[in-house]
């Protein structure tokens, strides 16, 4: 479905970032694994080469440019192009509004929307050219809800889809689609530490019953990086279990 297809994944050393440069690669796609410390995505490199498939992993802190510039460099020289970005890098650093750092905020802000603007905006540049292009932003359900106790990431999910619509507009008649994945509550390292009565409550909220798994992220992801998506822009796709609708 991806054949050939060259991916930039940020985020890509644990959880839903990892899954999806492992299903994009099942798919074809040769990765370009991101994230801070280049031995955390050496093992995902290693079992995708394994198998057959093209990966390489870099160093990059998606909120410093200089790093994201070496990022879209460094995906060129290996494989020449880059046809998807999946903006996935991302943190939380929560606490209820009174108390809320401005470090906290700040830092939250950085990561998870100025990462994307910086990524999207040195990947755009290549996507332009080739005239073809495929940006994918992971947000969330908090992003569309709000939560208590997460007013920086909520307000930085919701930032991300304001992105996403605008830079969906103007990269439209360059053919590069620009779309969001807005995952619900998925089990990975950020939901772990979740204390269990958060958690049954959480669950309460699911129509579907059960907590996501990166995998049903990685689909949603696959899809939208795929030629059948080639009419889908500005789309915010929820994967959710239903938890809002
Ligand atoms: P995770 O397990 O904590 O993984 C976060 C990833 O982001 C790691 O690979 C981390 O890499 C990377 N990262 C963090 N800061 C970075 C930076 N400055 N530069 C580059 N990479 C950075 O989180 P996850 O649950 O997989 O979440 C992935 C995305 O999905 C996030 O955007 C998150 O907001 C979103 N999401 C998650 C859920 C959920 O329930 N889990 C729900 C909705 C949305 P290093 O620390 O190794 O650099």
């Amino acid at each position: 479905m991806l054949n050939d297809r060259v991916a930039i994944v940020t985020g890509a050393s644990r959880g839903i970032g990892r899954c999806v440069a492992e299903y994009l690669a099942n798919c074809g796609a040769k990765i370009v694994a991101v994230s801070r410390k280049q031995e955390d995505t050496a093992q995902l490199v290693d079992s995708i080469r394994q198998q057959g498939g093209e990966a390489v992993s870099v160093a990059a802190d998606v909120s410093r440019v200089d790093d994201v510039e070496r990022m879209v460099e460094a995906a060129q020289q290996a494989f020449g192009k880059i046809d998807i970005l999946v903006n996935n890098a991302g943190i939380t650093r929560d606490g209820l509004l009174a108390r809320m750092k401005d470090e906290d905020w700040d830092g939250v802000m950085d990561i998870n929307l100025k990462g994307a603007f910086l990524s999207t905006r040195a990947a755009a540049k290549v996507m332009s050219k080739q005239r073809y292009g495929r940006i994918i932003n992971i947000t969330s359900v908090v992003g569309q809800m709000g939560n208590i106790g997460q007013a920086n990431y909520c307000a930085s999910k919701a930032g991300l889809m304001g992105l996403t619509r605008s830079n969906a507009r103007e990269l439209a008649r360059r053919n590069v689609t620009v779309n969001a994945v807005a995952p619900g509550f998925i089990e990975t390292d950020m939901t772990a530490d979740l204390p269990e009565k958060v958690r049954q409550d959480m669950l309460n909220q699911i129509p579907l019953g059960r907590f996501g798994s990166p995998q049903d992220i990685a689909g949603a992801v696959a899809f939208l990086a795929s030629e059948q998506a080639g009419y889908i822009t500005g789309h915010e796709l929820s994967v959710n279990g239903g938890m809002y609708m």
